[in-house]
């Protein structure tokens, strides 16, 4: 037992399971000199389970070494098959909540690219909320302010409040589900529709990299739903997406029928997550022995995919990954140094005349995107998964 409560349920039944040192506090930010990347800050994970629902969080986050700010570049709609995902689920929101004419607040609405997909709908207006919002006209009949959701009074009462992708940073999530709540104006009863990472993807799919420092939080369908039940709100529908690497959750009026994911019990998490430091450790080695075979032939290895799961992946090769080259086909991206290793970020049209051996895909659901843009660069090297 670690003593440590759990962030979601509340439950005292905490055991630690997997340890990580020294991992960039900042997957995201991107720096444009290889000295200021390999000093960017660290900090340590030491992962913890919560043996009644699941949830799965870091035990050593330190909130004050995290603060979000302009530079923050963890766009993800330059993927084709991202853009897709949103436009579909922002469809989805304004066909089930019938959006014409209504107010939809969004929390770390980012540039504000899935609140304009929420709000194409007649009439309908929008009010985001991120301090790295870097200004610009959002859309005439958008608002984005550069601040934290809660600070200041929200104005018209929102029908719609959604949070894609914010929840697991925040160190407190069950009182920041309850703070939301508290933000809207006194009768107000709006749908609640929240989006995270899906832990069940990293516990029982293998998606390993996917733990980082700035992710304190690792939900399940009914942890999550926990941190929503405890602010008094109903939960009506919890659900996977994107190839079940995300959650998805909605309330509704108190008594609605409710129509929750099925999730295996917070102790059959224990032991898939009890066996992770083994699987980290082998798949490792595994990368360790086929970026020495690259070498040894004077090849290199493309790492495709600059966000989380490549800076992790890169940052725990360590200096075994010399030869791995990032790839990202954000252009945003394109020059600049991963934190940690200080490995430089090329363009897809870089890699011809690299000698790139092998191409690794951090993640699996763009395999075919990428295997695509890969051979019609002319590369013949395998492309596999991490
Ligand atoms: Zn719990």
């Amino acid at each position: 037992m670690s003593g440590f409560a759990c962030l979601a349920c509340g439950g005292r039944h905490v055991e630690r399971f997997l340890a990580l040192h020294g991992v960039p506090v900042f997957c995201n930010v991107l720096w444009s000199d290889r000295e200021g990347a390999q000093a960017a800050p660290r900090g340590d994970l030491d992962l913890g389970i919560c043996v009644d629902c699941g949830h799965v969080f870091n035990l050593a986050f330190d909130p004050e070494l995290v603060r979000y700010a302009e530079g923050y570049e963890n766009s993800l709609h330059h993927s084709p098959r991202f853009q897709a995902y949103a436009e579909e689920l922002a469809l989805d929101l304004r066909r089930r909540h019938g959006l014409d004419g209504k107010h939809v607040v969004e929390i770390a609405c980012g540039q504000g690219d899935f609140l304009k997909l929420v709000c194409a709908g007649r009439d309908s207006v929008g009010t985001g909320f991120d301090p790295s919002f870097r200004g610009g006209e959002p859309g005439p009949n958008l608002a984005i302010r550069r601040e934290y959701f809660g600070v200041s009074p929200l104005g018209r009462a929102p029908d719609l409040v959604c949070s894609r992708h914010a929840l697991e940073h925040m160190d407190a999530p069950a009182e920041f589900v309850a703070m939301m709540k508290d933000a809207v104006p006194a009768g107000a009863a709006p749908v609640y529709f929240c989006e995270v990472p899906n832990s069940l993807y990293s516990l029982r799919d293998g998606g390993v990299w996917d733990f980082i420092y700035e992710h304190v939080s690792y939900f399940n369908a009914r942890s999550l739903a926990a941190c929503f039940a405890r602010a008094g709100l109903h939960v009506t529908r919890t659900w996977e997406t994107f190839a079940g690497q995300f959650l998805c959750l909605e309330t509704g009026p108190a008594g609605a029928p409710a129509e929750l994911a099925a999730v295996p019990t917070g102790e059959e998490l224990q032991v898939l997550a009890a066996g992770l430091g083994t699987e980290v450790d082998r798949l490792l080695n595994h990368w360790r022995a086929e970026f020495a075979r690259v070498a040894a032939v004077g090849g290199r290895v493309a790492v495709w995919g600059s966000g989380s799961k490549g800076v992790t992946f890169l940052n725990l090769m360590g200096p075994d990954g010399a030869i791995g080259v990032p790839v990202d086909i954000n252009p945003a991206k394109h020059g600049l140094f991963l934190p940690g290793v200080g490995r430089q970020v090329v363009a897809p049209e870089d890699l011809p005349g690299l000698n790139i051996a092998l191409v690794l895909v951090m993640n699996p659901v763009y395999a075919e995107e990428i295997t695509g843009m890969v051979r019609s660069l002319g590369i013949t090297a395998p492309v596999v998964g991490v």
